[in-house]
């Protein structure tokens, strides 16, 4: 079944010939008093709406297990979860804000290590301990759009018994499956494309791994931070149009990201391949497309407080993957968790701009860019 048909149809057949779920609001569950036995017990176990949801999210990714917690951050935490005392995870310096706010503030407490590397690609054999037990990936990173190569870096990271887990937020498995090449974990934000309307906050992990799934199995029931029935439902809904809603925004970038290569306003673009030949082949050889969040600095002596007030469509604010267009300053909205000079060894400058696009017609967003850059002059 291909993506866009198995968000629609993996659940089928509901009571009274319903074509959408039911959602299950009830916190608890009648059971045989003989043998205590039930299908569901307790809501924040399981319930049937979020069980629904994730049946979904294990189709979409082709795995054996699906996870659905109340936001991105309580997913990661999760995943991260699975390290103990004296073990060591590698991540991205330029690693999203919330996960490096994690690392850097809760897993020390924990006896746990975060070791930032400021080129995750470049990893060799010498940079595994014996202590290092995960490899916490993002690609194409954020916001510089850089490319990790997942199956180089997957067997590495096996050879060395350690796990390796994707953040795949910004490709969704629409456009990459991280556990089809190896990957042990898959992690999303299912607040940005899952959603897509910029309404519900939402987290989910994936694995073929059934081990691991005890453990998130686990993690929901004792650390509690699951989604509750009403929003697994209404993801449930908001993923019926998730390709549909990823083609347009994809075909939207591409578009804009053509115009500002072009455009004497602007400095540089940076879009998933963008950074050199080889990126761009490693990129291709493991998703099937680039998505529709970009980055990019005006060129000298343009004003980019005046460009992003006069702005008309995309609004100034953090996120990304809704139908309407976002634009951020990561320096200091995103990645202000980081220091100064981690941000400048991950190539973070505090004039980046990064866009994520929306459905609009490309028409009107190609025009507004236009405008706001000749008020920038
Ligand atoms: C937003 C985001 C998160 C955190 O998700 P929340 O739903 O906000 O908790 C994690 N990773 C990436 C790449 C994100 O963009």
């Amino acid at each position: 079944m291909h993506i866009q048909t198995a968000a629609v149809h993996t659940l089928r057949d509901f009571e009274h010939g319903a074509v959408v779920p039911p959602v299950h609001l009830a916190s608890t569950f009648e059971l045989d008093p003989a043998t205590e036995d039930g299908a569901y017990a307790y809501q924040r176990g399981s319930n049937p709406t979020r069980a629904q949801l994730e049946t979904v999210l294990a189709a979409l990714d082709d795995a054996e297990h699906g996870f659905a917690f109340a936001s991105g951050m309580a997913a990661t935490a999760a995943a991260l979860s699975t390290l103990t005392v004296g073990d060591e995870v590698l991540l991205p310096a330029s690693v999203y804000g919330g996960t490096y706010r994690f690392v850097d503030l809760v897993l020390p407490g924990r006896g746990i290590t975060g070791r930032f590397v400021d080129d995750l690609g470049a990893l060799t054999d010498a940079d595994f301990t014996p202590s290092t037990r995960a490899v916490f990936i993002e690609t194409p990173a954020n916001p510089t759009l850089r490319i990790t190569d997942l199956r180089r870096i997957i067997e590495l990271a096996h050879r060395h018994g350690a796990l390796v887990i994707v953040d795949n937020t910004f490709m969704t498995p629409v456009l990459q499956k991280p556990l089809a090449l190896g990957a042990d974990i898959v992690v999303q934000s299912a607040t940005k494309y899952l959603a897509g309307h910029s309404d519900l906050l939402a987290g989910t992990v994936t694995t073929n791994d059934d081990t691991l799934a005890e453990a998130f199995a686990l993690a929901q029931k004792a650390q509690g931070g699951v989604l509750a029935p009403q929003d697994s439902f209404r993801l449930i809904q908001a993923i019926k149009t998730l390709p549909l809603r990823l083609e347009r925004q994809q075909s939207n970038a591409e578009a804009i990201v053509a115009h500002l290569r072009e455009h004497e306003g602007i400095r540089q673009v940076w879009y998933p391949g963008s950074h050199s030949e080889e990126e761009a082949r490693i990129h291709a050889s493991q998703a099937s497309g680039n998505g529709a969040v970009l980055s990019f600095e005006l060129a000298a002596g343009l004003d980019s407080v005046a460009f992003l007030r006069a702005l008309r469509f995309p609004a100034y604010a953090v996120s990304l993957g809704g139908v309407e267009s976002l634009i951020c300053r990561p320096a200091t909205m995103t990645h202000e968790a980081m220091t100064p000079e981690a941000r400048q060894n991950a190539g973070i400058s505090d004039e980046l701009l990064r866009l994520s696009v929306g459905i609009e017609d490309v028409a009107d967003l190609l025009a507004d860019l236009d405008q706001a850059l000749a008020a920038a002059r």
